[in-house]
């Protein structure tokens, strides 16, 4: 029989009765431990046993609300409100530890779920944020427990081999030399895109991280090319880097949203006679607002003709890669120097998961030039060459890696590619379906999973077209059946699904269409008598 006493390294001192279970089989997990250690903190704390009695009651919980497939949207609750609930989840207790309750974790974990946006709905169609494959959580939730922050291998073992082993899988559809190529993880693709111009920076302005702004007095000033629909998060790592917003060189799209490669050399030109030395050109595969990408292969040529380094923000559509009915939407990606992919968005893993790629492996260590001895080793042998602390600008990092190489190891990169074309096909079948509606105005054919559209029935005057678009939203959000989103497109809002959950059918978007109409001859009847 094991004392279970033993393996606590302090004094136990035992309030209550022997557990039952003392004696149990062995392979049965150990019996709970009771009482409080000699420092004063109670056991149950930190008992093994409770533990898997906490887990298993989150995990019921969780099984539930998987399996719910109604159709909700977002039940906005009241924050002071929800301030009071949580309040009454809180122990009174003030000077002692309160011992575990389980109804409060119970009720923690049921507000948790109830208050969120219900990705696993098939009401669900208005965020990018994914509803993720459980076993991805499952994964996650180990990180936690054994808690291996992730930029040094000798912390993260598993996850910093399998964040080389994901490199080499998703290289694999990008076409970078094996040998040649390098890839960090970040905490999101706002911090990739900062991290990729920092790198893009260093490299066209050598003395910038030694000698800071002042030292280019009489140069050119730095500048960034973006196309007009770029994500926010590059014109705020633009800001970050002290590169103003006059030095954020915009370049005008065509018909389909997507960056004018002929138009654009004219605004290059142009911003070289203002003094602006561009040092970027950033693409997005896959715009937030519409889910354009844009032409790579081109772009690539551009960038190359004229020097410049070009990082593509495929935070959102890098993922069509692994499809080999998509990925030609990212053709020409080998000739980026680095690309921005969020895994936390198609590819259904938890956020945030990111991975920042570079095609030649030195420029990976150019974003943050500078030395810390105490981490950084200067000759790196078969472990240190595993660290990623130079590359990424986080110290701690979550192990990231590890919900997504889990679901590649379990499943396969045919489980991502299948989800990711029904949800591309879904979102066309429901262009198809709005095309053949009158009431309702299409805005561009989609090319991934992201649609825009209006609202629009005879009688509705272009001055209203854009309020009505937002009061619609905002109704729609409000009767909590449907999540969708807003945007505007040529400065008139419009409204906007993105397709992430594959439990959402066609016979949803109908529905969805269907309170939309509703809500909006509600609008136009209640609007009426009043002009
Ligand atoms: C979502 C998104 C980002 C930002 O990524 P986060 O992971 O949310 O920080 C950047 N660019 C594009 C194109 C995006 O869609």
């Amino acid at each position: 029989m094991t004392d279970y006493r033993s393996e606590y390294p302090f004094g136990v001192r035992h309030d209550g009765p022997e557990p039952a279970s003392a004696g149990a089989e062995p392979g049965s997990s150990p019996p709970r431990a009771t009482g409080t250690l000699e420092s004063g903190l109670p056991l149950d704390a930190f008992d093994a046993r409770l533990f898997r009695e906490q887990s298993e009651t989150v995990v019921a919980k969780l099984e539930k609300h998987l399996s719910d497939v109604s159709i909700r949207g977002l039940d906005l609750t009241d924050p002071a409100a929800l301030a009071d609930a949580a309040r009454a989840l809180m122990t009174t207790e003030r000077t002692r530890i309160a011992p575990f309750d389980e109804r409060k974790l119970a009720g923690i974990v049921d507000l948790y779920i109830r208050t969120g946006i219900q990705v696993h709905s098939p009401g669900y169609m208005g965020r990018q944020f994914s509803g993720v494959v459980p076993l991805s959580g499952v994964i996650d939730f180990v990180s936690s427990v054994v808690n291996q922050p992730s930029s040094f291998y000798e912390a993260a073992q598993l996850p910093s081999v399998a964040e080389r082993i994901m490199a080499e899988e998703l290289n694999a559809f990008i076409g970078w030399e094996r040998d040649g190529f390098a890839m960090v993880t970040t905490s999101g693709g706002s911090l990739a895109n900062l991290t990729a111009l920092l790198a893009a920076r260093n490299q066209a302005f050598p003395g910038f991280w030694s000698e800071g702004g002042s030292g280019l007095a009489g140069q050119p000033r730095p500048a960034v090319a973006v196309g007009d629909d770029v994500h926010y998060s590059v014109a705020r790592a633009a800001g970050v880097m002290g590169i103003g917003d006059a030095q954020i060189v915009r370049l005008p799209l065509n018909e389909r949203h997507q960056i004018c490669v002929e138009r654009a050399r004219g605004v290059l030109d142009a911003a070289a006679r203002r003094g602006l030395k561009v040092f970027c050109l950033v693409a997005s595969s896959g715009t937030t607002a519409m889910g354009a990408f844009d032409p790579l292969d081109e772009l690539g040529d551009l960038a190359r003709e004229r020097g410049l380094w070009l990082h593509v923000d495929g935070a959102h559509g890098a993922s069509l890669l692994v499809s080999d009915e998509l990925r030609h939407k990212l053709r020409g990606i080998e000739k980026a120097d680095s690309l921005t992919w969020d895994a936390h968005k198609m590819l259904f893993t938890p956020a945030p998961c990111t991975l920042l790629f570079y095609r030649n492996k030195e420029n990976s260590l150019g974003a943050f030039r500078q030395r810390a001895s105490y981490v950084f080793d200067e000759e790196p042998d078969i472990y240190t060459a595993l660290d990623s602390g130079e590359k990424n600008f986080e110290c701690t990092k979550r192990p990231m890696i590890m919900p997504l190489w889990t679901l590649w190891a379990v499943y396969g990169r045919a489980l991502f590619a299948r989800k990711i074309e029904y949800l591309c096909r879904l979102t066309a079948d429901a262009h198809r379906i709005l095309v053949r509606e009158s009431d309702f105005e299409t805005l561009h054919c989609p090319e991934a999973n992201i649609l825009c559209f209006r609202f629009r029935p005879a009688g509705l005057g272009d001055e209203d077209v854009h309020d009505v678009q937002v009061e619609i939203r905002n109704r729609i959000k409000s009767e909590g059946n449907f999540l969708i989103s807003k945007v505007d497109v040529d400065e008139v809002a419009a409204l906007r699904v993105v397709m992430m959950n594959h439990q959402v059918t066609s016979e949803h978007f109908r529905m969805l269409l269907g309170e939309i109409r509703r809500v909006g001859r509600d609008l136009l009847r209640q609007n009426r008598p009043s002009r």
